[in-house]
């Protein structure tokens, strides 16, 4: 039922394990009473259904003004109705986030042994990352709260996106990420942006809790993974995804999973979207993690009897989480999706990377294990051939140059797909040297 304020209904945010329900501008991310994650509950929108869509699509024709980025250019306040309906134009935190293209590339769909295998882009949103679906919604809250700090733990790309929307609201900006293991380009971005930057002696496990005593004892506002907010943005994947699918689901969606926020989010979404009557089918979800850090896949194995943690270890950094916040959430999406949760190896990952990166699309190492999850799912007869599959890039290829440069360069003996310089003297003799000899040049 509906909350009422003033005779209107409004949004409220809902503990998950005890239900108590907590004012939508409580700045608090956690319950009061028992600690629980919260999440957000909407009033009924005015339309359900066709009339629904009719609405969201006729958002797709925006008038782009000569200002920039407002709000109808932005693939996360299209939904507006299903992520913070009472937000005014003039609250949003906005710079065109989502739209992200679904991309055909024949040659990762040969690879991975699928007919129908399209690419949903995240990396091409404003900071690289789906991370700006989140921000724009959680940094959107901050302002409307009167916060004037705001606070993540970060693989990487968070921090990357809290800079970004910080500095365009105007809010200060901390980030905890673990010294040593944030990937190039997202260090560089944060610091860039102007978040004040904490690189913490410990794993991204250690950032997450030190941020939350943080957040108590500072009273900053906490954009975490943790915060509703962030995941009422995160739902637009699914509802952009939908939307331009025509609203009919695909068979299988294929994911990268680290904290599990994308795959509750998605949960979350398809639940609406069915309510609602967008759709009327759900697409199976396939979480994948990587094998030094599969903390859920273990708890999958066992039939979700138990929640696992591990000390994690991958090359995929944004990816490199032991102990996921949003675990209890995710195994509700996989098993009302009749989900599926596997991992792969880092190699795996870097040799799908490699595939992707050479067809001219490029993403980031995490984002890969879609890529590289969708084959092994395929080979195990999980997937059909004909099935019709999305596998989702959640991050942009120079995020982690470090990476790319170490497959293609250093790696002794060189992977099947190394594509190898050569340095050369700068005389047109050691040019055509390279060009006669060069069969991969033929
Ligand atoms: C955050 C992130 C992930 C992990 O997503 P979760 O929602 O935490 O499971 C995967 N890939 C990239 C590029 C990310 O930034
Ligand atoms: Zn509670």
């Amino acid at each position: 039922m509906d909350s009422v304020q003033h005779g209107q209904p409004v949004s409220v945010q809902v503990c998950d394990a005890c239900d108590a329900r907590f004012d939508a501008r409580d700045a608090r991310v956690q319950c009061a009473s028992c600690e629980g994650l919260l999440h957000v509950q909407h009033p009924q929108p005015p339309t359900c259904g066709v009339a629904l869509r009719e609405s969201f699509d006729a958002r797709l024709l925006p008038a782009r003004g000569p200002q920039g980025t407002g709000p109808g250019d932005s693939g996360v306040w299209r939904f507006r109705e299903l992520v913070m309906p009472d937000a005014r134009d003039e609250d949003l935190v906005t710079q065109g986030e989502g739209n992200t293209p679904l991309l055909a590339r024949p040659r990762i769909a040969a690879w991975a042994g699928v007919d129908h295998l399209l690419l949903k882009h995240e990396g091409l949103n404003p900071t690289g990352s789906f991370k700006d679906r989140g921000m724009t919604v959680a940094i959107t809250q901050a302002r409307r709260i009167n916060a004037t700090a705001v606070a993540c733990a970060s693989t990487g790309n968070t921090s990357s996106a809290l800079a970004s929307y910080a500095a365009l609201a105007g809010l200060r900006g901390l980030v905890l990420v673990p010294a040593g293991k944030v990937a190039l380009g997202k260090l560089s971005q944060t610091i860039a942006y102007g978040a004040q930057t904490l690189l913490v002696r410990g794993d991204f496990d250690d950032c997450l809790r030190l941020c939350r005593q943080s957040s108590e004892q500072l009273g900053v506002y906490l954009a975490n993974s943790i915060n509703p907010w962030r995941l009422e943005g995160q739902k637009t994947i699914m509802f952009d995804l939908l939307q331009q699918l025509r609203w009919q689901s695909p068979d299988w969606l294929v994911l990268p999973a680290g904290n599990l926020g994308n795959t509750s989010a998605f949960g979350a979404a398809l639940r609406e979207a069915r309510r609602l009557g967008l759709i009327d089918r759900a697409p199976r979800l396939a979480c994948v993690q990587a094998a030094g850090s599969a903390p859920f896949a273990a708890s999958f194995r066992d039939g979700f009897a138990t929640r696992h943690t591990v000390r994690a270890e991958t090359i995929a950094t944004a990816i490199r989480i032991g102990d996921p916040a949003s675990h209890e959430r995710a195994v509700r999406a996989i098993r009302e999706t009749d989900g599926v949760v596997l991992t792969v190896t880092d190699d795996e990952i870097l040799e799908a990377k490699a595939i992707v990166d050479a067809s001219g699309v490029g993403c980031e190492p995490a984002s890969a294990a879609s890529v590289a999850g969708t084959r092994k799912l395929v080979r195990d007869g999980t997937i059909q051939r004909g099935a019709r599959v999305v596998a989702l890039l959640t991050g942009h290829m120079l995020k982690d140059p470090e990476v790319m440069l170490a497959y293609h360069r250093d790696t002794e003996p060189a992977p099947a797909c190394a594509n190898r310089s050569i340095e050369i003297d700068a005389t047109l003799a050691a040019v055509e040297r390279v060009l006669r000899s060069g069969s991969d040049l033929s």
